[in-house]
Formats: C-alpha cells, structure tokens, sequence
C-alpha cells in the first residue's frame, strides 16, 4: 500500500511522508523534531520506521528541524549538493569556507562517520564512502588557509563558540551543527531510488541554491510534488503529467498579496519568477497545463497572510470543473497547523 501524509503545509514549516512497499521516506523536516514526532503518531505512522529524509531547498520552512530529525534517528539525508552547502551555510553563518575548505569538513565527517560504522563492525558504509568519494576528489585544491572568522561586534552573544575551534580545522562531531548521521546527493534530471521509492527531481524556478519538485513512484504509483515556485515552466509541466497524486502550490491571492501587510520588497520577492505560485496562477496551470488524471490535487503551502483557504478552494475548484472525469481530481488542502488525513493507493 502507498500513503502519503501531508504532516504540515505552509511558511512555518512543511513536511510529508510516504510510503510505499517497505520504504518510508520523510520530504523536508520544516517542523521540529518533537512536533514531527507527534504529528507522525497522530497519522499512525511510526518514526523510528522513517529511511531517510529528502530535501528540496534550504529555506528555513524546509529544513528547521532537519538536524535533530536525521540525528535522532540516525538515518541519511538526501540533498543536492548546493541545498547541502548553502544548508551547511545558513548553520555556521560566521564561518566563511571557501568551497575546497566545505569539501574538506565533509571529508572530516564521512572519515568520522566511517570510522564509527566501522568499530561498530557494520559493514554497510556506502553512502559515507559516497560523499568521501566527492569530497577526496577536490581536496588537492585546497590552499590551506584557515576558516575564516567573521565577528559583528556587540550583536553576538555567543561570539566565543567559534573561536574554540582550531582555525584550521572544522569542528568536531559534537560541536559541529552541521554534523548528520550520512548523506546523500542527487541531481535534478537524474532519477534515483530508496528502497521501494523511485524519485525523479526537477528543477523548479525559486530563490534557492538549487531547488527542486518531485515524482515519487511506489508500487505503480506516481506522485507529483510542486510547491515553492514562482511560475511552472514547460520542464514541470512535463513532468507532471500523468501522476495519480498532484502536490501543487496554491500560496496566495494575487488581490491579498497587493493589499496586504507585507513590505513592498517581500511582496515582489513573493511576486516574482522565483518566489511562490498564486492561486490563480495555479488555477490556470490546473485548467489548461495540467492532463487532468490525477485522482487527488492538494493544494500546499497557501500563506496565512496573503490567503483564505476558500479562495484557493474556490479558485482551484472552478478549474477542475472543466475535466470530464468524475473519479479525478478530488480536491484537498494541506494546512499549517494539523496533519491531513493520509492519502492510500
Ligand atoms: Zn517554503
Ligand atoms: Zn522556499
């Protein structure tokens, strides 16, 4: 059977599960760890069955409890290698590495994380060997220049915890944020499996290092996954057709968005090629870009702000009225706060 649960939906955190044969996978941690936990029990699934985490960018709503999540419970995490770096980034915001000095702190990491899994006596280090592998290959330009240590006087309470650190060395495992039980990098065009899951990444227009959609496949079913993207290019239109389950991005409403409270920098940034999918920009692609098979469209990440969920409702509702088939397209929100019900095939 597959279930995909929508645990959260929205600008303060997103995070779904899916399963399909004996593969469990988790698509972004936006909630932290403790409220993922709950929200997974809620649904009835358990998170300790949880294979890996996917991630589609680094935006905060995306990776908030990424860390804690993956840690805890020991399992890899999927990125691409910019989300990874600029994930890498956006803990340490003090330290400036250059890219030669990055690949060498994951070198660090994979040869700590190889020597526990080996004393450990576990054979299977693939996914360190993995990353060892990519990190060894750039590390002959390193120039050896110590990380640099950029301190704002006045503003940083916690101005001392980097310096304890050798200059020269990343630090180690305790101490280190960026520190995750395995990772993984994919690469949008290029398809790739965990476990019973196949996934098929594609690059979507958003202000991220390298952001990405999604269609997932298990037990012959396939899922799309589109959110955080200003407009849909042909690529995502193609790649959402013909998927059984569409995740779309209904963020806001146009009308809501010029009217509302939200400086006249953010709204542009919200507006643009690369910020977020209105309502009626969605509506349209459901009208006329989209083939219509999908026997559930959700609609995801709508703003709190700029949005009423009858409006995505209405809005998304009038174009599907268009499609023929009555079986398809039954339509569904996600929502920020609570888990929707799970979806099975
Ligand atoms: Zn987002
Ligand atoms: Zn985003």
């Amino acid at each position: 059977m597959v279930r995909f649960t929508v645990l959260a939906s929205g600008s303060k955190g997103n995070c779904t599960v899916i399963s399909g044969g004996r593969t469990r996978i988790l698509i972004d941690a936006g909630l932290s760890c403790r409220e993922l936990f709950k929200r997974m029990k809620l649904v009835g699934e358990d998170p300790e069955t949880l294979d890996a985490i996917i991630i589609t960018h680094e935006h905060q709503d995306h990776i908030n409890g990424l860390a804690v999540t993956a840690r805890k419970l020991g399992i890899p995490v999927y990125f691409t290698e910019p989300t990874h770096r600029a994930w890498t980034r956006w803990l340490t915001p003090r330290r400036t590495m250059t890219y030669a000095q990055w690949l060498e702190q994951c070198r660090k990491q994979a040869a700590e994380r190889q020597a526990e899994a080996d004393s450990a006596a576990e054979g299977e280090a693939d996914e360190v060997e993995a990353i060892a592998g990519q990190a060894v290959e750039a590390t002959g330009t390193d120039d050896g220049a110590g990380l640099e240590t950029r301190t704002t006087a006045g503003l940083e309470t916690g101005a001392t915890a980097q310096t304890d650190a050798p200059a020269d060395q990343p630090p180690s495992r305790k101490e280190d944020p960026t520190w995750l039980p395995a990772v993984q990098y994919f690469e949008a065009g290029r398809p790739f499996e965990i476990g019973d899951i196949a996934l098929s990444p594609f690059t979507i227009p958003h202000d991220a290092a390298d952001p990405v959609g999604f269609v997932l496949k298990a037990e012959g079913v396939r899922m799309g996954f589109a959110t955080d993207l200003g407009y849909i290019p042909p690529n995502v239109k193609a790649q959402l057709k013909g998927v059984d389950l569409l995740l779309l991005e209904s963020n806001h409403d146009l009308e809501m968005l010029r009217d509302g409270p939200y400086p006249w920098s953010v709204k542009q940034r919200v507006l643009s090629r690369v910020g977020h999918l209105s309502n009626e920009t969605a509506s349209e692609f459901l009208s006329t870009g989209y083939d219509g098979q999908a026997a559930y469209v959700i609609l995801a990440h709508l703003s709190e702000s700029n949005n009423l969920p009858e409006l995505a409702r209405v809005s998304a509702d009038r174009a599907l009225s268009f499609r023929a088939s009555l079986l398809a397209n039954r339509l569904l929100l996600a929502e920020q706060h609570q888990p929707l019900e799970p979806i099975t095939f």
